[in-house]
């Protein structure tokens, strides 16, 4: 075996940062503005404005907020900022966290040790999602040990059905979950309804604003039919919102809220029953970097509430005319009313994955998106600053894509692909054979095709828990020790 080791001898430093930009240079292009997905880029100066705070505090430990009070002071500012951004009441407190999935995981912590110490009489504790609801509420069930209960959602509008969520209540239910908007499709659900059933049940209502919370307040402004979602809306007891999205601060940075710091108090972690110091963590990391919180404090105050609201108003603009544009096209159809930047599309006659294929061709990165249940394939772009100047270019090339697409024989999946798939449904299946079936689809070792569509064409018949087990062994595939 010859697995790779530690250099023999240190590397001199212009060959290691000539090593360093060859390997980003193999990178997505995402300073293109070419790209709807991954980065929310709003030019180089956000971004050296992030970087270089970043910087100045990335050494720095926050575990020890008396050993680092400028950690201290960053965090309750930001903590500070998002409450009054979103309308929190007296009272209210909140915690800076790495991101979307960790500020969830702790309010579903947190939601989990109200209900031991208020709901006693909770043995097997359940969360009420619609399906829209982001994964990370799915791995904090995992990890937390939760059971998860979905209900659906409206099959045009795409919001999350208040309805559904009260039929779904049962005396185990610790908590609802809304979002403003869902990742997929960018569809703002009907808090105030959902908050309002959650309240009369005695239940708590977690408003995910992971991606939305930080401009949805500008879009309104701007005058974006967009109804009360955040802690004016009573019954909603906490809420998660991130900087590292579209307040366009450097990644690991986010925040979760509660309408009261006694459910905050829920969410620490505390042991003193060991031999070294007493550990006290607010969030899921102990030693961390001073870099995140700096980063987001210095891009907030970079923008400023008036910086934001002009950038939003571009952003909110450029997402109009691409909603236009989409809508102008017979072969697509937009997938409910998106009122945010993102929005999704599916198409009744072509076939997305290709069109997915043909747009990357033409340098653009769009996100296709799987059917799940009766909700069909599509394609999903997130549109953020760098994308603004690109509105007319890219909807010239999709109508183009789009024509290609139409003169090409649909993608079939290869012979005897969809019977094998019948055959395994259900079962645990090897990971060998996992393998097998992504080598007829065109992957073998590490390597992606250029063209998608087969893949996803593939990905889209199989049932989620197969796709979970084929992904995770793809992806096990992908994370294995280099090679010397
Ligand atoms: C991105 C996102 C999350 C998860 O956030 P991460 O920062 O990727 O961990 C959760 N909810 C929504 C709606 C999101 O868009």
């Amino acid at each position: 075996m010859s697995r790779k080791t530690l250099p023999a001898e240190g590397m001199a430093q212009d060959t290691l940062f000539e090593t360093l930009e060859a390997f980003k240079a193999e990178d997505l292009d995402w300073h293109s503005g070419k790209i709807f997905a991954y980065v929310y880029d709003a030019g180089r100066e956000a971004e050296k404005v992030g970087k270089d705070a970043f910087r100045m505090f990335l050494t720095e430990n926050a575990l020890d907020p008396t050993a680092f009070p400028s950690l201290l002071r960053f965090e309750n500012d930001l903590v500070a900022m998002a409450l009054s951004h979103l309308n929190a009441p007296e009272g209210g407190s909140g915690t800076f966290t790495s991101g979307g999935t960790e500020s969830i995981m702790l309010a579903v912590k947190a939601a989990r040790e109200h209900a031991r110490q208020h709901r006693p009489e909770i043995t097997a504790p359940e969360m009420i999602l619609p399906v829209t609801a982001h994964a990370a509420f799915h791995k904090s069930a995992k990890y937390l040990g939760i059971k998860v209960v979905t209900t659906p959602v409206d099959p045009v509008s795409y919001e999350a059905i208040p309805g559904a969520i009260k039929e779904a209540l049962t005396d185990q239910t610790i908590l609802v979950v809304a979002s403003t908007p869902s990742y997929a499709h960018g569809v703002i659900d009907p808090v105030a309804p959902i908050a309002a059933i959650a309240q009369e049940a005695g239940v708590l209502c977690h408003v995910d604003a992971c991606v939305g919370g930080f401009l949805l307040p500008y879009f309104r402004r701007h005058g974006a039919d967009i109804a009360d979602f955040d802690f004016s809306v009573p019954g909603v007891t906490s809420m998660s919102m991130d900087f590292h999205k579209y307040a366009f601060t450097p990644k690991g940075s986010s925040v979760v809220l509660y309408r009261d710091a006694s459910l905050r108090q829920q969410q620490y972690f505390a042991c003193a029953g060991w031999t070294g110091y007493t550990v006290i963590n607010p969030a899921v990391q102990s030693s961390k970097s001073g870099g995140p919180l700096a980063g987001a404090w210095a891009v907030l105050h970079h923008f400023g509430d008036a910086g934001y609201a002009e950038v939003a108003g571009r952003v909110r603009d450029a997402s109009l005319r691409l909603r236009e544009g989409i809508e102008a096209l017979e072969d697509l159809q937009l997938m409910g009313d998106p009122r945010f930047c993102m929005l999704a599309f599916e198409s009744k006659t072509i076939n997305v994955f290709a069109l997915a294929d043909e747009l990357k061709e033409r340098g653009w990165y769009v996100q296709a998106q799987h059917r799940f249940g009766e909700h069909p394939q599509n394609i999903h772009l997130s549109i953020h600053p760098a994308n603004v100047d690109w509105v007319e270019p890219f909807l010239k090339d999709l109508g183009e894509a789009v024509a290609a697409v139409r003169t090409q024989p649909a993608p079939q999946l290869p012979e005897g692909m969809m019977q094998a798939i019948q055959a395994m449904a259900g079962t645990r299946v090897a990971p060998e054979q996992l393998m097998g079936m992504l080598a007829m689809a065109g992957i073998s070792g590490s390597a992606l095709p250029s063209r998608m569509a087969d893949i996803n064409g593939l990905l889209n018949e199989l049932p989620p828990d197969f796709k979970e087990q084929l992904l995770t062994v793809f992806l096990g595939h992908l994370f294995s020790p280099s090679e010397a």
